[in-house]
């Protein structure tokens, strides 16, 4: 299929030069949320190397004749994966392609871009960030959750549940319950139960609001509204990416819930 070429041109753009990296952040799903600039790093890109959550919609945006790979990483095998994703940048880089690395979300929000980088910069490739919308933000947004609102809070922490052993991340969870009233975890489905225990232990209330918001911005998005005690069965159900999100601002959601069940988006196409 031949995309069709915005009219880009007119945002006067920075040029996606050869033998240069972009690393590029495709928003939490929903393909309207990648940014100009990454829209303009897919019609100018020679390589597309992409996590396996990215939509075909947004693939067939490509620049015709683009070389599209998927480097989704297996379980198991994440470590030597990303060894093998950094020195393939590298090599497309150095036969002189224009590479773009399409990560979901925000390159820089537990996505390892940096580490992506940091092999770039170590081998002297050129490369640009092109930052997007993080599903702790974005995501909950298309829930009619703010993360921050005047009332709720003036502070707001985002959590990993999952550190890079595989295991419950390593943080100072005391300090986290006591730290911001609205906390955003990614990756905590299956440490969920544990991490609201450790937060209830340190004075966060059992019965305080939190929501998992699963598939966020997409059409499968489904929303389950709980409590910090019930969190741990809501987010148990399924394997699909979700956000957790605890606070008062899950509240919000009663009059902010733009996107509701059962509502007809119309889509333009074409
Ligand atoms: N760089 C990404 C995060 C990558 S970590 C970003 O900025 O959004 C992967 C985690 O992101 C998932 O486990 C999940 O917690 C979250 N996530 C990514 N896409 C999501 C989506 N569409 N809906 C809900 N959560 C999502």
């Amino acid at each position: 299929m031949s995309a069709k070429v915005l009219p880009l041109p007119r945002l006067a753009l920075p040029v996606f030069e050869k033998g240069s990296v972009w690393l590029v952040g495709a928003g939490p799903g929903d393909p309207g949320l990648i940014t100009a600039l990454g829209l303009h790093a897919l019609q100018s890109a020679d390589a597309v190397l992409h996590d396996a959550l990215i939509g075909e919609a947004l693939l067939t945006l490509a620049r015709p004749g683009a070389q599209a790979i998927d480097v989704g990483k297996r379980a198991g095998r994440v470590s030597s994966k990303q060894a093998d994703i950094s020195r393939m940048l590298v090599s497309l880089a150095r036969k002189g392609r224009r590479v773009l690395r399409l990560k979901g979300g925000d390159p820089f929000v537990f996505g390892r871009g940096a580490e992506e980088a940091l092999a770039l910069a170590r081998a002297q490739v050129p490369f640009r960030i092109v930052p997007g919308v993080t599903a702790g933000i974005g995501g909950l947004a298309y829930a009619g959750i703010p993360v921050t609102h005047r009332d709720t809070n003036h502070a707001v922490t985002f959590v990993t549940g999952h550190g890079a052993d595989g295991k419950l991340a390593d943080l100072d969870w005391a300090s986290v319950a006591r730290g911001a009233p609205t906390i955003v975890l990614y990756m905590a489905r299956r440490f969920a139960g544990e991490i609201a225990a450790r937060l209830i232990a340190a004075g966060r209330g059992a019965d305080e609001p939190a929501a998992v918001v699963a598939d966020a911005t997409l059409a499968a998005q489904r929303v389950t509204v709980t409590t910090l005690g019930h969190l741990g069965e809501a987010a148990s159900g399924g394997d699909a990416p979700a956000i957790l999100v605890i606070g008062e601002n899950v509240r919000l959601r009663e009059g902010l819930d733009w996107l509701a069940d059962g509502f007809q988006e119309r889509r333009a196409v074409g």
